[in-house]
């Protein structure tokens, strides 16, 4: 075996390893650190490796490599907890925007030798990796709240449109490869516009399948791109990719209860805001009741969502935890699927406060065990608990799973106003007998709460 092709199955043996150890926090820094090892291997042997000929552009991929990674260190130490879903976003698009700048270059390169396959894997990678690449624009905008969800009665029939002109390209390429010169650059840019009218009109609830499907594109169009190179480690790195992505997206179409061309296709958010109403009184209560309905409590159960993110509070939430679990209060986490803005937020942001595994319970347990629950305690989660999803057909969330916590005794909602959840709709939850808000940002409120447990002893 040759050398180059050794060190390519060692570095496609680090990535795998660093996957598998991405999948538990304690190992997960590890993992990312394997793989980093594994990605860089591969790169520095593609880029001097003497099957490839050419040296000639070492400068330019240096300089474009030095640039890029200055550019990706300041950016991601600069960024914030909370706009790391839209960072991964970007991350994602600029995955696709190199298959496309792969592809764009080969088609370029074709000629009347050149097989019909590989042709067809090339436009391919260039269509997927196009639509990647703006639909992942598109997203971090909306999770930036940057870009609105944009929709019309006819947004369906424009994007069929799109999608059949692109693949009519594709198609008429392949059988008159030298028909029109300019064709696959038609090619790029009906993807990039497929790309836009894809995502752009969906958006409230359903944004989390929607960005693991973006994920799972530039898996699969990278896979393509390395089809196209005969590169192994890219082959397999964006098989690795595209099939995470995939098992991904239908788990998080599981989460929503949502099939995938539902969601596609359905455009969630058109009848959003005309679920609010009006809904009833809210019952207000403050940080020394609830402390000690706290410590007097057997069972509680803390809901994080999106709000602990933006309040940074799961420090706060551990040191809580920590106070009344060494009252003798049995504290534990339900996590959502899709609470936060992206897959594994809660978990990240709760490991990264060393609150134990074993004590983040997933939705169908948590349910279990909500009905012995004296109080839940909501920290900053609003659609993920959202009863409309429960019993309000005309709600947007109607059949989603969502955390059942008016099974429990009690209930205290942390937030900081009456201001809807990433889904734009009323909650119901706010106004019910069990219900108690405490309003204020989640981390001063646990803060205070756990310094009035303190001082009860
Ligand atoms: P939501 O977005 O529904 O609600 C978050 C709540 O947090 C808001 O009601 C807000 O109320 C409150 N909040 C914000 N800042 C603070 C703060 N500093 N202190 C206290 N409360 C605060 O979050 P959920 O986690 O319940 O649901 C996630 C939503 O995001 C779902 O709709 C999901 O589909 C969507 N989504 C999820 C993704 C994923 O992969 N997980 C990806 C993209 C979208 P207020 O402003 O009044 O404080």
């Amino acid at each position: 075996m040759h050398y180059i092709e050794l060190i390519y199955i060692i570095s496609t043996i680090l990535l795998i390893v660093g996957l598998r150890k991405l999948s538990s926090p304690s190992t997960a820094r590890q993992g990312n650190l394997i793989a980093a090892i594994g990605m860089t291997s591969a790169i520095l042997v593609a880029i001097f490796s003497p099957l490839k000929g050419d040296q000639g552009n070492l400068f330019y991929v240096f300089a474009s490599i030095s640039v890029g990674s200055v550019i990706g260190v300041i950016y991601s130490r600069k960024v914030e907890m909370t706009a790391i879903p839209e960072l991964v976003s970007i991350f994602n698009g600029f995955g696709g925007a190199c298959a496309v700048c792969i592809s764009i270059l080969e088609v370029y390169k074709f000629d009347g030798t050149t097989s019909i396959g590989l042709m067809a894997t090339t436009y391919l990678a260039l269509f997927i990796g196009g639509i990647a690449f703006t639909g992942s624009l598109i997203a971090y905008g909306k999770l930036a709240g940057k870009v609105k969800d944009w929709r019309s009665s006819i947004s369906s029939y424009f994007n069929l449109f799109w999608m059949v002109v692109s693949i009519g390209l594709i198609v008429f390429q392949l059988i008159n490869p030298q028909a029109v010169e300019f064709l696959p650059l038609i090619i790029l840019i009906a993807a990039l516009i497929y790309g836009l009218t894809f995502v752009w009109p969906i958006g409230g609830a359903d944004m989390p399948v929607v960005i693991s499907l973006l994920n799972a594109l530039t898996g699969i169009a990278a896979a393509l791109a390395g089809l196209v190179y005969g590169n192994m480690v890219m082959l397999l790195g964006g098989v690795l990719v595209g099939s995470s992505g995939v098992i991904l997206t239908v788990l998080m179409c599981k989460a929503m209860n949502r099939s995938l061309i539902n969601v596609i296709v359905g455009g969630f958010g058109a009848t959003a805001s005309s679920a609010a109403g009006e809904q009833g009184d809210i019952k207000e209560t403050n940080t020394n009741d609830t402390a000690i309905m706290m410590r007097y409590a057997q069972h509680v159960m803390v809901i994080p969502g999106y709000g602990m993110a933006v309040a940074q509070a799961q420090k706060a939430c551990k040191e809580l935890d920590k106070s009344l679990t060494s009252r003798g209060v049995n504290v534990n986490y339900a996590i959502h699927p899709v609470a936060g803005r992206m897959p594994g937020h809660m978990n990240v942001l709760l490991a990264e406060a060393d609150v134990p595994y074993n004590k983040l319970i997933d939705l169908d347990n948590a349910n279990e065990m909500l009905t012995d629950t004296d109080v839940c305690l909501v920290v900053g989660a609003n659609d993920v608990v959202n009863p409309s999803a429960l019993d309000d057909k005309s709600s947007p969330i109607y059949g989603m799973p969502v955390l059942e916590i008016l099974n429990s005794k009690n209930v205290i909602v942390l937030k900081r106003s009456m201001n809807k959840g990433y889904s734009g709709i009323e909650n119901p939850l706010f106004f019910h007998d069990k219900t108690s808000m405490l309003f204020g940002d989640a981390r001063d409120t646990i803060e205070a709460l756990n310094g009035e447990i303190k001082s009860m002893d």
